[in-house]
Formats: C-alpha cells, sequence, structure tokens
C-alpha cells in the first residue's frame, strides 16, 4: 500500500436496515478497493470521525462494496444517519485475512452472532463464489430475537445451495415476533455437530463472550486450535500498526489480525474483552 493514509471517497446507493440497531451500506467506491475477506476498511463520515469496518460483501466484488454496521457510539450513531446520495471516506484495506487455501475440500463451520456476521457474510459470500472448492460449508448464525436477525431476505438463497447448511438461532423470542427456527444461545448449535473436527476449520465472530464461549464448545468437540479463526474487533485507530492502540502482546490486532488462530493468540491477555 503506497500511502496507507490515502482516503478513497464512495457514494452511499442503498441503505439497508437489517435490524433496529443495524444497517448496512451498500456503497459504490470511486475507485475499486480490492481486499481479501477478513481484513477492514477504516470508514470515515465528513468532519466526525472514522472506524474500522469489515466489509460484508464477497472479495471477488471490488468496485462495489457492502460495510454493516452496529449503531454503538458516536462515529456509528451518524452512520445511522447517513442518506443515499451521501458520501463517506473509505482507506485500507488492513490486515490479515481468512486462508481460504486451507478451506479447500473441508466441512467449513462458521459461527457468528450479532454484528459479527458482516465479516463472516463476506467470507461466506466468497466461499460461495466458488463452493464446489469446499466439501459443505455450516453457517451458525445467532441473534438477540427475531426482529434482531441480519441478512433475513438473504437466507433462503442461501439455503438453495445443496452443500450450504444455513442455521438460525435466536436467544428469545419476545411476545409478538414470529419465529419458526432454533431458539436458545447460538453455541448449543455445536452440541450435535456432524463434522470431524480433528481436521475441519472453524471461524468465530462476534460479541466476545459468544466467542469465548464458541472456542470453548469447538475446543471440547475436538477442533484444533490452530483450526479456529477469531476476528478479533480490539480497539484500534491508525490501521496499520502506528499508533499502538490495539496492542496484543506480541501482536497488533489491527496489522497481525483482525483474523488469528486461537493457536496464536490464547495466551494474550484480555482476548475475550
Ligand atoms: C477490525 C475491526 C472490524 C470491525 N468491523 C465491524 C463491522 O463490520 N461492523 C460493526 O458494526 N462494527 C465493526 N467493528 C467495531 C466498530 O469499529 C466500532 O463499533 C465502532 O468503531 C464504534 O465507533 P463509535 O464512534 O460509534 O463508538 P464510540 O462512541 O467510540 O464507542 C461506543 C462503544 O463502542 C466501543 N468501541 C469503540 N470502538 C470499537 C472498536 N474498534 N471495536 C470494538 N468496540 C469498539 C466502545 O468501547 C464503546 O463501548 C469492527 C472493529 C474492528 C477493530
Amino acid at each position: 500500500m503506497s500511502n496507507p493514509y490515502r482516503v478513497i471517497s464512495a457514494s452511499i446507493t442503498e441503505v439497508i436496515q437489517e435490524s433496529p440497531l443495524i444497517r448496512t451500506l451498500k456503497l459504490l467506491p470511486e475507485e475499486p478497493i480490492v481486499f481479501k475477506t477478513g481484513q477492514f476498511v477504516e470508514l470515515s463520515i465528513p468532519n466526525i470521525g472514522e472506524g474500522p469496518f469489515t466489509p460484508s460483501s464477497s472479495h471477488y466484488i471490488s468496485d462495489r462494496m457492502d460495510i454493516t454496521i452496529m449503531k454503538t457510539g458516536f462515529v456509528t450513531d451518524y452512520v445511522h444517519r447517513a442518506q443515499v446520495g451521501d458520501t463517506v471516506g473509505l482507506r485500507g484495506p488492513y490486515g490479515s485475512h481468512y486462508p481460504l487455501e486451507k478451506f479447500d475440500g473441508k466441512d467449513v463451520l462458521i459461527l457468528g452472532g450479532g454484528c459479527g456476521l458482516a465479516p463472516l457474510r463476506s467470507l461466506f459470500l466468497t466461499l460461495l463464489h466458488d463452493v464446489d472448492r469446499y466439501k459443505s460449508i455450516t453457517f451458525f448464525a445467532g441473534a438477540k430475537s427475531p426482529q434482531d436477525c441480519i441478512y433475513k431476505d438473504q437466507v433462503s438463497g442461501w439455503r438453495q445451495f445443496p452443500t450450504v447448511r444455513f442455521v438460525r438461532s435466536v436467544d428469545a423470542v419476545p411476545e409478538g415476533q414470529e419465529w419458526n427456527e432454533d431458539v436458545g444461545l447460538v453455541t448449543k448449535l455445536l452440541a450435535n455437530l456432524d463434522i470431524d473436527p480433528k481436521t475441519n476449520p472453524a471461524i468465530v465472530c462476534g460479541p466476545p463472550l459468544m466467542m469465548k464461549f464458541g472456542t470453548l464448545e469447538l475446543l471440547k468437540n475436538g477442533f484444533k486450535e490452530s483450526n479456529i479463526y477469531l476476528s478479533m474487533e480490539k480497539k484500534m485507530y491508525c490501521g496499520f500498526g502506528q499508533c499502538r492502540h490495539c496492542v496484543m502482546g506480541p501482536y497488533y490486532a489491527c496489522k497481525d489480525g483482525p483474523v488469528f488462530t486461537y493457536e496464536s493468540i490464547k495466551n494474550e491477555e484480555g482476548i475475550w474483552e
């Protein structure tokens, strides 16, 4: 990357309100942004600020980009006020990516919850592009309640692939919301797994507690530490190892991550915070 601070402007072509707190921006950058699935970009709102976000679209598409964003604070509040036709800035991509070559011929397991589904949708759509390269893809997706489920309009299309299993579970079904799929913490879906844990990869992203208990459950199932891939969404600013805000032991979450194997970071302090 020649100038890591270089900002490319992108116009918002569509806004999808996925759930009360999560929306997907469909963006048209003024020039293509080539990234590998798992990497992130810094998205800025002019005169307001910026934050790290992972594209939620396939890495085979570089002239457009989807970014799915949860409203959590100052910048994301402005993101949630943005409208079609507005412009945002994008810089990057930064960081590590999912090692797709290691997933060839495997039963790929994806486990995520909340807005952690954003990088996982990028991975999933990228895998679907070459779906025959993988023996199967199992995607366990969690949400707090039916109305918090995201990518609702795409689920039935994904379920058409014969080697894809897309299973959703919600923590609870409040009165007045309809649901006829699984109920319970998404990690419970791991209880009856029919995938050989010794040879297959598992990719995890979501709220810290979900990542922690999901990883522990995978280990209990017999998954290898080196086959569990975690996307670490640590607080970070510059995105490329200058500001040192995201140091994790010998690693920078921005530069060496955000994608790490559990094996590589298991002894670092505060990985589940
Ligand atoms: C590599 C990476 C990829 C990410 N991808 C996505 C994504 O695709 N979609 C998405 O919605 N969010 C993603 N995040 C989290 C996102 O960056 C933060 O939620 C956002 O920057 C918060 O900005 P804010 O100004 O609205 O929040 P603030 O007002 O700064 O803070 C509000 C709350 O958010 C927490 N927070 C702030 N920055 C971060 C951060 N970088 N990571 C985690 N928590 C944070 C604060 O501790 C505080 O609790 C990602 C984070 C990283 C590091």
